[in-house]
């Protein structure tokens, strides 16, 4: 069965996004841990949490995945924004443990003139800084489009991050199809290959998690611009390879297309629905 899910607002609480998931035909969400633009997160409401488990229990949703705001920067040159997102990160993974099991995903930073070798011995010290080794969340480094000075456009990038960490058993990594379009991976001729690049430099053990977005522009843009999908270079036809590929088809896919609303996203969760092609019938 597919896991597909989109990107929802949180201010409701845990319960209303595993109902506003099912509303919409999917078995997973993403969420911002609190308002990206940085700020205290909601308190847990134990009450929310535990009729939120129960109400996943009961309607098949056995993942989610919470998103960082992405305004951290874990590989900034100024020690206040090292503090802010240290505090954020260890707070966001300590409420974490409310849901045990599931996935944390961060933008690895932007090194801001520093240079990449910088940025990547700043944001793995940053993980040697946060992860605990009870921690039961699994943290994932989004790959990047390469946008200005961001870090981990290259999985070789994400590689040399994850290999300075000392409980690099708790990374994993999220691909994000716009993302690694627009950093050069050409994920529309060549899926086959960008997979066995991902392979070979990380693991694909890493991979936990897929952003599924289509991008607004072409492969190597370094723009970073999210489309509907079948509505961006990427294509309909490419992204449905992307969901169907022996090697990525049991992973949970999450949707941040532009939508006016929730509705919009149902309907690119149906079509999505419709393209999987079931086990039996699955081919590479
Ligand atoms: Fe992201
Ligand atoms: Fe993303
Ligand atoms: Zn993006």
């Amino acid at each position: 069965m597919l896991t597909i899910g989109c990107h929802l607002s949180a201010s409701d609480g845990y319960l209303a996004m595993a109902k506003e998931s099912v509303r919409i035909g999917a078995n997973t969400f993403q969420f911002f841990t609190r308002n990206p633009r940085g700020g205290a997160a909601k308190a847990i409401d134990e009450k929310d949490i535990a009729a939120f488990h129960a109400y996943c229990k009961e309607n098949g949703i056995h993942v989610i995945l919470a998103h960082a705001p992405y305004t951290l920067n874990a590989a900034s040159a100024d020690p206040k924004v090292l503090e802010f997102c240290e505090n954020t990160m260890r707070d966001d993974l300590l409420r974490m443990e409310y849901t045990p099991g599931n996935l944390y995903n961060f933008h690895p930073g932007s090194h801001v003139k520093q240079g990449t070798e910088k940025g990547i011995a700043l944001i793995s010290d940053m993980l040697n800084r946060v992860l605990t080794k009870d921690q039961t969340t699994t943290v994932l480094l989004e790959t990047m489009a390469g946008k200005g000075s961001e870090v981990g456009s290259h999985f070789e990038e994400i590689r040399a991050i994850i290999d300075r960490v000392e409980y690099r058993e708790k990374l994993g990594v999220c691909l994000d199809t716009c993302h690694v379009s627009d950093a050069g991976y050409d994920i529309i001729h060549n899926l086959d290959d960008v997979l066995a690049e991902f392979d070979r430099v990380i693991g694909f053990d890493r991979l936990r998690a897929i952003h599924l977005n289509d991008s607004m522009n072409p492969p190597g843009a370094h723009k970073d611009r999210h489309a509907r999908i079948g509505e961006g270079h990427i294509g309909q036809e490419a992204l449905f390879r992307v969901i169907n590929h022996q090697k990525l088809r049991h992973l949970p896919f999450y949707l941040e297309t532009p939508q006016t609303d929730n509705d919009g996203y149902a309907a690119e969760i149906a079509m999505l629905k419709n393209a999987y092609m079931e086990d039996n019938q699955s081919r590479t």
